[in-house]
Protein backbone atom coordinates (compact mmCIF):
# COMPACT_ATOMS: atom_id res chain seq x y z
CA UNK A 1 0.00 0.00 0.00
CA UNK A 2 1.05 3.09 -0.86
CA UNK A 3 2.47 5.53 1.98
CA UNK A 4 1.55 9.55 2.09
CA UNK A 5 4.25 10.82 5.02
CA UNK A 6 4.92 14.68 5.33
CA UNK A 7 7.10 17.38 3.77
CA UNK A 8 9.50 18.45 6.47
CA UNK A 9 13.05 21.00 6.05
CA UNK A 10 12.75 20.78 2.64
CA UNK A 11 12.01 16.69 2.28
CA UNK A 12 9.37 14.02 2.23
CA UNK A 13 9.59 12.14 5.87
CA UNK A 14 7.87 9.12 6.59
CA UNK A 15 5.38 9.38 9.25
CA UNK A 16 6.54 8.09 12.64
CA UNK A 17 3.12 8.09 15.46
CA UNK A 18 2.30 4.48 13.55
CA UNK A 19 -1.47 6.25 12.47
CA UNK A 20 -2.79 6.12 9.41
CA UNK A 21 -5.94 7.26 7.59
CA UNK A 22 -7.40 5.68 4.26
CA UNK A 23 -7.13 7.26 1.18
CA UNK A 24 -10.03 6.29 -1.52
CA UNK A 25 -10.22 6.59 -5.22
CA UNK A 26 -13.92 7.55 -4.57
CA UNK A 27 -15.16 6.20 -8.69
CA UNK A 28 -14.19 3.05 -7.53
CA UNK A 29 -14.80 3.07 -4.03
CA UNK A 30 -10.86 1.41 -3.21
CA UNK A 31 -8.47 1.92 -0.64
CA UNK A 32 -5.47 3.42 -2.69
CA UNK A 33 -3.10 4.86 -0.37
CA UNK A 34 -2.99 5.20 3.38
CA UNK A 35 -1.87 8.62 4.73
CA UNK A 36 0.32 9.20 7.58
CA UNK A 37 -1.80 11.00 10.42
CA UNK A 38 0.55 13.15 13.03
CA UNK A 39 0.96 13.53 16.65
CA UNK A 40 1.75 16.43 18.24
CA UNK A 41 5.94 15.76 18.24
CA UNK A 42 5.68 15.48 15.16
CA UNK A 43 3.83 18.92 14.62
CA UNK A 44 6.67 20.22 17.12
CA UNK A 45 9.29 18.92 14.76
CA UNK A 46 8.24 20.10 11.89
CA UNK A 47 7.53 23.79 13.52
CA UNK A 48 10.98 23.51 15.09
CA UNK A 49 12.53 22.95 11.25
CA UNK A 50 10.36 26.15 10.03
CA UNK A 51 11.30 28.64 13.24
CA UNK A 52 14.20 27.95 12.42
CA UNK A 53 14.34 28.78 8.58
CA UNK A 54 12.04 32.04 9.27
CA UNK A 55 15.02 34.47 10.08
CA UNK A 56 16.74 34.50 6.91
CA UNK A 57 13.44 34.19 4.94
CA UNK A 58 12.10 37.13 6.27
CA UNK A 59 15.24 38.92 5.89
CA UNK A 60 15.13 37.94 2.02
CA UNK A 61 14.08 40.73 0.13
CA UNK A 62 10.56 40.78 -1.14
CA UNK A 63 12.03 40.72 -5.07
CA UNK A 64 13.72 38.12 -4.57
CA UNK A 65 10.62 36.42 -2.70
CA UNK A 66 8.62 37.52 -5.40
CA UNK A 67 10.87 35.35 -8.08
CA UNK A 68 10.41 32.44 -6.09
CA UNK A 69 6.67 33.01 -7.12
CA UNK A 70 7.46 33.93 -10.66
CA UNK A 71 8.86 30.23 -10.88
CA UNK A 72 6.32 28.26 -9.26
CA UNK A 73 3.81 29.85 -11.24
CA UNK A 74 5.47 28.34 -13.81
CA UNK A 75 6.01 24.95 -12.68
CA UNK A 76 2.38 24.90 -12.15
CA UNK A 77 1.54 25.71 -15.55
CA UNK A 78 4.15 23.21 -16.47
CA UNK A 79 3.06 20.34 -14.52
CA UNK A 80 -1.28 21.37 -14.66
CA UNK A 81 -2.13 18.29 -16.08
CA UNK A 82 -0.04 16.04 -13.63
CA UNK A 83 -1.88 18.03 -10.90
CA UNK A 84 -5.67 18.05 -12.42
CA UNK A 85 -4.85 13.70 -12.30
CA UNK A 86 -3.75 14.08 -8.98
CA UNK A 87 -6.56 16.34 -7.65
CA UNK A 88 -9.31 13.45 -9.65
CA UNK A 89 -8.07 10.64 -8.48
CA UNK A 90 -8.45 11.15 -5.19
CA UNK A 91 -11.30 13.85 -4.76
CA UNK A 92 -13.12 12.37 -7.59
CA UNK A 93 -14.09 15.51 -9.68
CA UNK A 94 -13.90 16.25 -13.42
CA UNK A 95 -10.37 16.34 -15.00
CA UNK A 96 -11.52 19.98 -16.48
CA UNK A 97 -12.73 21.26 -13.26
CA UNK A 98 -9.76 19.83 -11.44
CA UNK A 99 -8.09 21.74 -14.00
CA UNK A 100 -10.37 25.20 -13.22
CA UNK A 101 -9.25 24.38 -9.99
CA UNK A 102 -5.16 24.85 -10.61
CA UNK A 103 -5.65 28.24 -12.20
CA UNK A 104 -7.10 29.71 -9.70
CA UNK A 105 -4.49 28.46 -7.26
CA UNK A 106 -2.33 29.56 -9.96
CA UNK A 107 -4.21 33.47 -10.00
CA UNK A 108 -3.03 34.16 -6.42
CA UNK A 109 0.34 33.32 -7.10
CA UNK A 110 0.60 35.25 -9.82
CA UNK A 111 -0.68 38.35 -7.73
CA UNK A 112 1.57 37.32 -4.74
CA UNK A 113 4.21 37.89 -7.58
CA UNK A 114 3.44 41.71 -7.39
CA UNK A 115 4.16 41.18 -3.77
CA UNK A 116 7.69 44.55 -3.68
CA UNK A 117 4.82 46.93 -4.89
CA UNK A 118 1.88 45.48 -1.98
CA UNK A 119 4.44 45.55 0.83
CA UNK A 120 5.35 49.41 0.24
CA UNK A 121 3.75 51.65 2.92
CA UNK A 122 3.10 54.97 3.51
CA UNK A 123 5.05 57.59 3.74
CA UNK A 124 4.73 61.19 4.96
CA UNK A 125 7.70 63.57 4.98
CA UNK A 126 7.21 66.48 7.70
CA UNK A 127 4.82 65.47 10.58
CA UNK A 128 6.71 68.00 12.35
CA UNK A 129 9.49 70.16 11.68
CA UNK A 130 12.46 67.45 10.57
CA UNK A 131 10.63 65.07 11.53
CA UNK A 132 8.97 62.21 8.60
CA UNK A 133 6.81 59.42 9.73
CA UNK A 134 6.20 56.40 7.37
CA UNK A 135 4.18 53.07 7.65
CA UNK A 136 5.63 49.31 6.93
CA UNK A 137 4.42 45.87 7.06
CA UNK A 138 6.28 43.03 8.46
CA UNK A 139 5.74 39.39 8.24
CA UNK A 140 4.16 37.45 11.52
CA UNK A 141 6.88 34.44 12.02
CA UNK A 142 5.55 30.82 11.55
CA UNK A 143 2.17 30.83 10.37
CA UNK A 144 -0.40 27.37 9.52
CA UNK A 145 -2.81 26.29 6.77
CA UNK A 146 -5.81 23.68 7.66
CA UNK A 147 -7.42 22.82 4.63
CA UNK A 148 -10.37 20.85 3.56
CA UNK A 149 -11.26 18.28 0.71
CA UNK A 150 -12.70 20.12 -1.89
CA UNK A 151 -10.40 21.76 -3.30
CA UNK A 152 -6.80 19.97 -2.53
CA UNK A 153 -4.86 22.38 -4.41
CA UNK A 154 -6.78 25.81 -4.58
CA UNK A 155 -7.68 26.07 -0.67
CA UNK A 156 -3.60 25.73 0.30
CA UNK A 157 -2.83 28.19 -2.68
CA UNK A 158 -5.58 30.99 -1.24
CA UNK A 159 -3.16 31.45 1.64
CA UNK A 160 0.36 30.20 0.89
CA UNK A 161 1.66 32.57 -1.92
CA UNK A 162 0.70 35.38 -0.45
CA UNK A 163 1.90 34.04 3.02
CA UNK A 164 5.13 33.29 1.74
CA UNK A 165 5.52 36.29 -0.34
CA UNK A 166 4.65 38.47 2.90
CA UNK A 167 7.86 36.67 4.87
CA UNK A 168 6.59 33.93 6.46
CA UNK A 169 6.88 30.43 6.79
CA UNK A 170 3.71 28.07 5.50
CA UNK A 171 2.69 24.90 7.44
CA UNK A 172 0.47 22.98 5.83
CA UNK A 173 -2.24 20.77 7.34
CA UNK A 174 -4.25 19.27 4.17
CA UNK A 175 -7.24 17.58 4.69
CA UNK A 176 -6.34 13.53 5.28
CA UNK A 177 -8.99 12.81 2.22
CA UNK A 178 -7.08 13.85 -0.22
CA UNK A 179 -3.70 14.63 0.77
CA UNK A 180 -1.21 13.78 -2.21
CA UNK A 181 -1.36 16.89 -4.28
CA UNK A 182 0.01 18.62 -1.03
CA UNK A 183 3.15 16.88 -1.56
CA UNK A 184 3.64 18.27 -5.42
CA UNK A 185 3.34 21.38 -4.23
CA UNK A 186 5.91 20.83 -1.58
CA UNK A 187 8.18 19.66 -4.58
CA UNK A 188 7.39 22.19 -6.86
CA UNK A 189 8.03 25.17 -4.14
CA UNK A 190 11.70 23.49 -3.83
CA UNK A 191 12.15 23.31 -7.52
CA UNK A 192 11.18 26.93 -7.55
CA UNK A 193 13.98 27.97 -5.14
CA UNK A 194 12.25 28.22 -1.77
CA UNK A 195 14.99 27.63 1.36
CA UNK A 196 14.35 24.59 3.11
CA UNK A 197 12.00 24.73 5.94
CA UNK A 198 9.94 27.60 4.83
CA UNK A 199 7.36 25.58 3.34
CA UNK A 200 6.17 22.09 5.49
CA UNK A 201 3.47 19.99 4.90
CA UNK A 202 2.22 18.03 8.14
CA UNK A 203 -0.42 15.02 7.41
CA UNK A 204 -3.06 14.22 9.67
CA UNK A 205 -6.52 14.84 11.35
CA UNK A 206 -7.98 16.04 14.91
CA UNK A 207 -4.45 15.85 16.81
CA UNK A 208 -2.22 17.16 14.63
CA UNK A 209 -4.54 20.39 14.11
CA UNK A 210 -4.91 20.57 18.19
CA UNK A 211 -1.21 20.55 18.20
CA UNK A 212 -1.21 23.50 15.77
CA UNK A 213 -3.82 25.38 17.73
CA UNK A 214 -2.02 25.02 21.05
CA UNK A 215 1.94 25.49 19.66
CA UNK A 216 3.18 28.93 20.63
CA UNK A 217 5.75 29.01 17.65
CA UNK A 218 2.64 29.53 15.61
CA UNK A 219 1.76 32.89 14.81
CA UNK A 220 -1.11 32.87 12.91
CA UNK A 221 -3.93 29.77 10.89
CA UNK A 222 -6.06 30.25 8.25
CA UNK A 223 -8.69 27.52 7.98
CA UNK A 224 -11.12 26.52 5.65
CA UNK A 225 -13.65 24.25 6.18
CA UNK A 226 -17.11 23.21 7.78
CA UNK A 227 -18.32 25.42 10.44
CA UNK A 228 -18.48 23.64 13.51
CA UNK A 229 -14.46 23.04 13.55
CA UNK A 230 -14.20 27.01 12.13
CA UNK A 231 -15.40 27.93 15.19
CA UNK A 232 -13.76 25.66 17.18
CA UNK A 233 -10.12 26.58 15.29
CA UNK A 234 -11.32 30.68 15.34
CA UNK A 235 -12.26 30.39 19.30
CA UNK A 236 -8.67 27.69 20.73
CA UNK A 237 -6.52 29.90 18.01
CA UNK A 238 -7.58 33.25 19.75
CA UNK A 239 -7.62 31.76 22.85
CA UNK A 240 -3.78 30.86 22.57
CA UNK A 241 -3.51 34.65 21.44
CA UNK A 242 -3.24 34.10 17.31
CA UNK A 243 -4.39 35.84 14.94
CA UNK A 244 -6.81 33.35 13.32
CA UNK A 245 -8.99 33.63 9.63
CA UNK A 246 -11.73 30.38 9.92
CA UNK A 247 -13.84 30.13 6.74
CA UNK A 248 -16.49 27.86 7.35
CA UNK A 249 -19.40 26.57 5.40
CA UNK A 250 -22.22 27.36 3.13
CA UNK A 251 -25.88 27.72 1.92
CA UNK A 252 -25.68 29.60 -0.92
CA UNK A 253 -28.89 30.84 -2.68
CA UNK A 254 -29.51 32.55 -6.60
CA UNK A 255 -32.48 34.17 -6.81
CA UNK A 256 -34.16 34.23 -10.12
CA UNK A 257 -36.79 37.48 -10.48
CA UNK A 258 -39.26 36.91 -13.33
CA UNK A 259 -37.59 39.38 -15.32
CA UNK A 260 -34.29 37.02 -15.46
CA UNK A 261 -33.37 35.17 -18.91
CA UNK A 262 -34.88 31.83 -17.83
CA UNK A 263 -32.43 29.74 -20.12
CA UNK A 264 -29.42 31.83 -18.32
CA UNK A 265 -30.34 31.05 -14.89
CA UNK A 266 -31.60 27.69 -15.61
CA UNK A 267 -27.91 27.25 -17.04
CA UNK A 268 -26.32 28.91 -14.01
CA UNK A 269 -28.14 26.80 -11.57
CA UNK A 270 -26.92 23.04 -13.03
CA UNK A 271 -23.51 24.20 -13.28
CA UNK A 272 -23.70 25.39 -9.85
CA UNK A 273 -25.42 23.33 -7.96
CA UNK A 274 -24.23 20.06 -9.53
CA UNK A 275 -20.94 21.12 -10.65
CA UNK A 276 -17.78 19.41 -8.61
CA UNK A 277 -21.30 17.19 -7.04
CA UNK A 278 -22.17 20.18 -5.16
CA UNK A 279 -19.25 19.60 -3.04
CA UNK A 280 -18.24 23.77 -3.28
CA UNK A 281 -18.75 26.28 -0.85
CA UNK A 282 -19.72 28.40 -3.37
CA UNK A 283 -22.44 25.76 -4.34
CA UNK A 284 -25.73 26.89 -4.88
CA UNK A 285 -28.00 24.85 -2.91
CA UNK A 286 -31.27 27.09 -3.16
CA UNK A 287 -32.91 28.59 -5.69
CA UNK A 288 -35.27 31.07 -4.85
CA UNK A 289 -38.19 31.71 -7.28
CA UNK A 290 -39.59 35.08 -7.44
CA UNK A 291 -43.07 35.92 -8.37
CA UNK A 292 -44.00 34.13 -11.63
CA UNK A 293 -41.01 32.07 -12.10
CA UNK A 294 -41.20 29.04 -9.74
CA UNK A 295 -43.01 26.79 -12.97
CA UNK A 296 -41.14 27.34 -15.59
CA UNK A 297 -37.97 27.13 -13.82
CA UNK A 298 -38.89 23.71 -12.10
CA UNK A 299 -39.94 22.15 -15.12
CA UNK A 300 -37.12 23.61 -17.50
CA UNK A 301 -34.44 22.17 -14.82
CA UNK A 302 -36.35 18.43 -13.94
CA UNK A 303 -35.18 17.08 -17.04
CA UNK A 304 -31.65 19.03 -17.13
CA UNK A 305 -30.66 17.17 -13.90
CA UNK A 306 -32.01 13.88 -15.07
CA UNK A 307 -29.65 14.20 -18.13
CA UNK A 308 -26.16 14.76 -15.98
CA UNK A 309 -23.91 12.85 -17.30
CA UNK A 310 -22.46 11.17 -13.78
CA UNK A 311 -18.80 9.29 -14.45
CA UNK A 312 -15.27 9.03 -13.06
CA UNK A 313 -13.87 12.37 -13.12
CA UNK A 314 -11.48 10.82 -15.93
CA UNK A 315 -14.24 10.49 -18.24
CA UNK A 316 -14.02 13.31 -20.53
CA UNK A 317 -18.10 13.09 -20.78
CA UNK A 318 -18.88 13.54 -17.67
CA UNK A 319 -20.36 16.55 -15.90
CA UNK A 320 -20.37 15.23 -12.39
CA UNK A 321 -17.78 12.32 -10.56
CA UNK A 322 -18.68 10.78 -7.28
CA UNK A 323 -18.14 12.00 -3.60
CA UNK A 324 -15.56 12.00 -1.28
CA UNK A 325 -16.74 8.66 0.90
CA UNK A 326 -19.31 6.28 1.25
CA UNK A 327 -20.23 7.97 4.78
CA UNK A 328 -20.16 11.66 3.01
CA UNK A 329 -23.20 9.25 0.38
CA UNK A 330 -25.17 8.47 3.18
CA UNK A 331 -25.01 11.72 4.62
CA UNK A 332 -26.42 12.97 1.27
CA UNK A 333 -29.12 9.96 0.86
CA UNK A 334 -30.15 10.88 4.61
CA UNK A 335 -31.13 14.39 4.14
CA UNK A 336 -33.05 13.62 0.55
CA UNK A 337 -34.90 10.74 3.08
CA UNK A 338 -35.19 13.87 5.50
CA UNK A 339 -36.53 16.16 2.46
CA UNK A 340 -39.24 13.88 1.68
CA UNK A 341 -39.99 13.12 5.12
CA UNK A 342 -39.95 17.10 6.07
CA UNK A 343 -42.85 17.48 2.96
CA UNK A 344 -40.92 18.89 0.49
CA UNK A 345 -41.35 17.60 -3.05
CA UNK A 346 -38.82 15.00 -4.76
CA UNK A 347 -39.03 16.43 -8.35
CA UNK A 348 -35.75 14.20 -9.51
CA UNK A 349 -34.49 11.48 -6.77
CA UNK A 350 -30.96 11.00 -7.19
CA UNK A 351 -30.45 8.25 -4.59
CA UNK A 352 -29.01 4.79 -5.07
CA UNK A 353 -27.40 5.26 -8.66
CA UNK A 354 -25.05 2.38 -9.73
CA UNK A 355 -22.75 3.13 -12.43
CA UNK A 356 -21.97 -0.54 -14.83
CA UNK A 357 -18.41 -1.14 -13.34
CA UNK A 358 -17.85 1.08 -10.53
CA UNK A 359 -20.60 -0.50 -8.33
CA UNK A 360 -18.53 0.68 -5.20
CA UNK A 361 -17.70 4.02 -6.26
CA UNK A 362 -19.86 7.18 -3.98
CA UNK A 363 -21.76 8.09 -6.57
CA UNK A 364 -25.40 9.97 -6.23
CA UNK A 365 -27.60 11.36 -9.06
CA UNK A 366 -28.39 15.17 -9.19
CA UNK A 367 -31.65 15.61 -7.15
CA UNK A 368 -34.69 18.66 -7.30
CA UNK A 369 -36.55 19.31 -4.57
CA UNK A 370 -39.61 21.90 -5.02
CA UNK A 371 -41.86 23.79 -2.48
CA UNK A 372 -38.78 23.85 0.39
CA UNK A 373 -39.38 26.00 2.98
CA UNK A 374 -37.45 27.86 5.65
CA UNK A 375 -38.16 25.90 8.57
CA UNK A 376 -37.07 22.65 6.76
CA UNK A 377 -33.69 21.00 7.61
CA UNK A 378 -33.19 20.71 4.38
CA UNK A 379 -32.89 24.33 3.81
CA UNK A 380 -31.26 25.10 6.88
CA UNK A 381 -28.13 22.74 6.99
CA UNK A 382 -25.15 22.33 4.57
CA UNK A 383 -25.61 19.19 2.70
CA UNK A 384 -22.51 19.56 0.46
CA UNK A 385 -23.49 17.10 -2.32
CA UNK A 386 -25.53 17.57 -5.96
CA UNK A 387 -29.17 18.35 -3.87
CA UNK A 388 -31.13 21.69 -5.24
CA UNK A 389 -33.67 23.74 -3.01
CA UNK A 390 -36.51 24.93 -4.82
CA UNK A 391 -38.00 27.76 -2.14
CA UNK A 392 -41.07 29.92 -3.87
CA UNK A 393 -41.21 33.50 -2.81
CA UNK A 394 -43.62 36.25 -4.00
CA UNK A 395 -41.33 39.43 -4.11
CA UNK A 396 -37.47 40.46 -4.07
CA UNK A 397 -38.04 41.63 -0.22
CA UNK A 398 -38.92 38.27 0.72
CA UNK A 399 -36.24 36.97 -0.68
CA UNK A 400 -33.76 38.92 0.76
CA UNK A 401 -35.25 38.82 3.99
CA UNK A 402 -34.77 35.42 3.84
CA UNK A 403 -31.36 35.47 2.70
CA UNK A 404 -30.83 37.84 5.61
CA UNK A 405 -31.88 35.80 7.77
CA UNK A 406 -30.05 32.16 7.17
CA UNK A 407 -27.22 31.50 9.50
CA UNK A 408 -24.74 31.22 6.48
CA UNK A 409 -23.64 34.13 4.44
CA UNK A 410 -21.10 33.18 1.72
CA UNK A 411 -22.03 33.80 -1.50
CA UNK A 412 -25.36 34.45 -3.51
CA UNK A 413 -26.20 35.04 -7.02
CA UNK A 414 -29.59 37.50 -8.07
CA UNK A 415 -30.47 37.18 -11.84
CA UNK A 416 -32.61 39.86 -13.29
CA UNK A 417 -32.71 42.28 -16.03
CA UNK A 418 -33.81 44.99 -13.79
CA UNK A 419 -30.62 47.56 -12.66
CA UNK A 420 -32.47 48.93 -9.66
CA UNK A 421 -33.22 45.74 -8.37
CA UNK A 422 -29.76 44.46 -8.56
CA UNK A 423 -28.79 47.50 -6.91
CA UNK A 424 -30.89 47.44 -3.85
CA UNK A 425 -30.21 43.66 -3.38
CA UNK A 426 -26.26 44.64 -3.68
CA UNK A 427 -26.90 46.90 -1.08
CA UNK A 428 -29.38 45.25 1.18
CA UNK A 429 -27.83 41.48 1.14
CA UNK A 430 -25.67 40.51 4.04
CA UNK A 431 -23.59 37.97 2.37
CA UNK A 432 -19.86 38.08 1.51
CA UNK A 433 -19.49 37.37 -2.26
CA UNK A 434 -22.63 38.74 -4.06
CA UNK A 435 -23.07 37.78 -8.25
CA UNK A 436 -25.53 39.73 -10.43
CA UNK A 437 -25.87 37.20 -13.34
CA UNK A 438 -23.05 35.25 -11.91
CA UNK A 439 -23.78 32.17 -10.76
CA UNK A 440 -20.62 31.63 -8.53
CA UNK A 441 -19.34 34.76 -7.92
CA UNK A 442 -15.43 34.00 -6.32
CA UNK A 443 -13.58 36.45 -6.25
CA UNK A 444 -10.33 37.38 -8.62
CA UNK A 445 -7.15 36.95 -6.58
CA UNK A 446 -6.58 40.84 -6.48
CA UNK A 447 -9.74 40.93 -4.77
CA UNK A 448 -10.43 38.89 -1.49
CA UNK A 449 -12.51 36.19 -0.73
CA UNK A 450 -14.55 35.38 2.34
CA UNK A 451 -18.38 34.97 3.89
CA UNK A 452 -20.36 37.13 6.52
CA UNK A 453 -22.36 35.42 9.66
CA UNK A 454 -21.07 31.69 9.93
CA UNK A 455 -19.52 31.22 7.11
CA UNK A 456 -16.38 33.26 8.31
CA UNK A 457 -14.79 34.10 11.93
CA UNK A 458 -12.14 36.51 11.86
CA UNK A 459 -11.54 40.12 10.77
CA UNK A 460 -9.89 39.34 7.33
CA UNK A 461 -10.88 37.46 4.27
CA UNK A 462 -8.28 35.51 2.45
CA UNK A 463 -5.81 36.03 -0.52
CA UNK A 464 -5.39 39.72 -2.22
CA UNK A 465 -5.00 42.57 0.20
CA UNK A 466 -7.22 40.86 2.49
CA UNK A 467 -4.45 38.35 2.68
CA UNK A 468 -1.19 40.94 2.75
CA UNK A 469 -2.72 42.31 5.40
CA UNK A 470 -3.54 39.09 7.91
CA UNK A 471 -0.08 37.87 6.45
CA UNK A 472 1.92 41.39 8.33
CA UNK A 473 2.08 42.76 11.21
CA UNK A 474 1.63 46.63 10.50
CA UNK A 475 4.04 49.37 12.13
CA UNK A 476 4.27 53.15 11.95
CA UNK A 477 7.80 54.63 12.44
CA UNK A 478 8.29 58.68 13.57
CA UNK A 479 11.99 59.49 13.14
CA UNK A 480 14.14 62.49 13.62
CA UNK A 481 17.57 63.20 12.28
CA UNK A 482 17.83 67.04 11.96
CA UNK A 483 16.41 70.38 12.43
CA UNK A 484 14.40 72.19 15.42
CA UNK A 485 16.38 73.57 18.38
CA UNK A 486 16.62 70.78 20.88
CA UNK A 487 13.72 71.46 23.66
CA UNK A 488 14.43 69.73 26.58
CA UNK A 489 11.84 67.27 28.19
CA UNK A 490 8.61 67.60 27.49
CA UNK A 491 5.58 66.62 29.45
CA UNK A 492 2.66 67.01 27.49
CA UNK A 493 1.43 64.67 24.66
CA UNK A 494 3.82 65.28 21.64
CA UNK A 495 1.81 67.32 19.55
CA UNK A 496 4.36 67.53 16.43
CA UNK A 497 2.23 69.54 13.52
CA UNK A 498 2.06 72.52 15.45
P1 LIG B 1 -13.83 19.64 7.66
O1 LIG B 1 -14.24 20.74 8.57
O2 LIG B 1 -14.27 18.26 7.97
O3 LIG B 1 -12.22 19.57 7.57
C1 LIG B 1 -11.44 20.71 7.34
C2 LIG B 1 -10.09 20.52 8.00
O4 LIG B 1 -10.26 20.39 9.41
C3 LIG B 1 -9.36 19.27 7.53
O5 LIG B 1 -7.99 19.58 7.38
C4 LIG B 1 -9.58 18.29 8.66
O6 LIG B 1 -8.54 17.36 8.81
C5 LIG B 1 -9.71 19.17 9.88
N1 LIG B 1 -10.61 18.61 10.89
C6 LIG B 1 -11.70 17.83 10.69
N2 LIG B 1 -12.28 17.52 11.86
C7 LIG B 1 -11.56 18.10 12.83
C8 LIG B 1 -11.66 18.17 14.26
N3 LIG B 1 -12.65 17.55 14.90
N4 LIG B 1 -10.76 18.89 14.91
C9 LIG B 1 -9.77 19.53 14.27
N5 LIG B 1 -9.61 19.50 12.93
C10 LIG B 1 -10.49 18.81 12.21
O7 LIG B 1 -14.27 20.07 6.19
P2 LIG B 1 -14.23 19.20 4.87
O8 LIG B 1 -15.29 18.16 4.94
O9 LIG B 1 -12.84 18.79 4.56
O10 LIG B 1 -14.63 20.31 3.79
C11 LIG B 1 -15.95 20.67 3.50
C12 LIG B 1 -16.39 21.87 4.29
O11 LIG B 1 -15.50 22.96 4.02
C13 LIG B 1 -17.75 22.38 3.88
O12 LIG B 1 -18.46 22.76 5.02
C14 LIG B 1 -17.46 23.58 3.00
O13 LIG B 1 -18.48 24.54 2.93
C15 LIG B 1 -16.26 24.12 3.68
N6 LIG B 1 -15.50 24.97 2.79
C16 LIG B 1 -15.58 26.31 3.00
C17 LIG B 1 -14.92 27.17 2.15
C18 LIG B 1 -15.01 28.64 2.35
O14 LIG B 1 -14.25 29.34 1.72
N7 LIG B 1 -15.86 29.15 3.21
C19 LIG B 1 -14.15 26.65 1.10
C20 LIG B 1 -14.07 25.27 0.93
C21 LIG B 1 -14.76 24.44 1.80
Amino acid sequence: MREIGHFIGGKPSAGTSGKFGDVHNPAAGEVTARVALASGAEVSAAVASATAAWPAWAATPPLRRARVMFKLRDLLERDRKELSAIITEEHGKVLSDADGEVQRGMEVVEFACGIPHLLKGEYTEMVGTGIDAWSIRQPLGVVAGITPFNFPLMVPLWMLPVALACGNCFILKPSEKDPSVSLKLAALLKEAGLPDGVFTVIQGAREAVEAILAHPDIAAISFVGSTAIAETIYKGGTSFGKRVQALGGAKNHLVVMPDADLDDAVDALMGSAYGAAGERCMAVSVAVAVGSAGDALVSKLAPRVRALKIAPGVDPEAEMGPLITREHLAKVSGYIDLGVKEGASLVVDGRGLKLQGYENGFFIGGSLFDNVTTDMRIYKDEIFGPVLSVVRAPDVATATRMINAHEYGNGVALFTNDGATARDFTSQIQIGMVGINVPIPVPMSFHSFGGWKHSLFGDHHVYGMEGVRFYTKYKAVTQRWTGGARKGAEFVMPTLGR
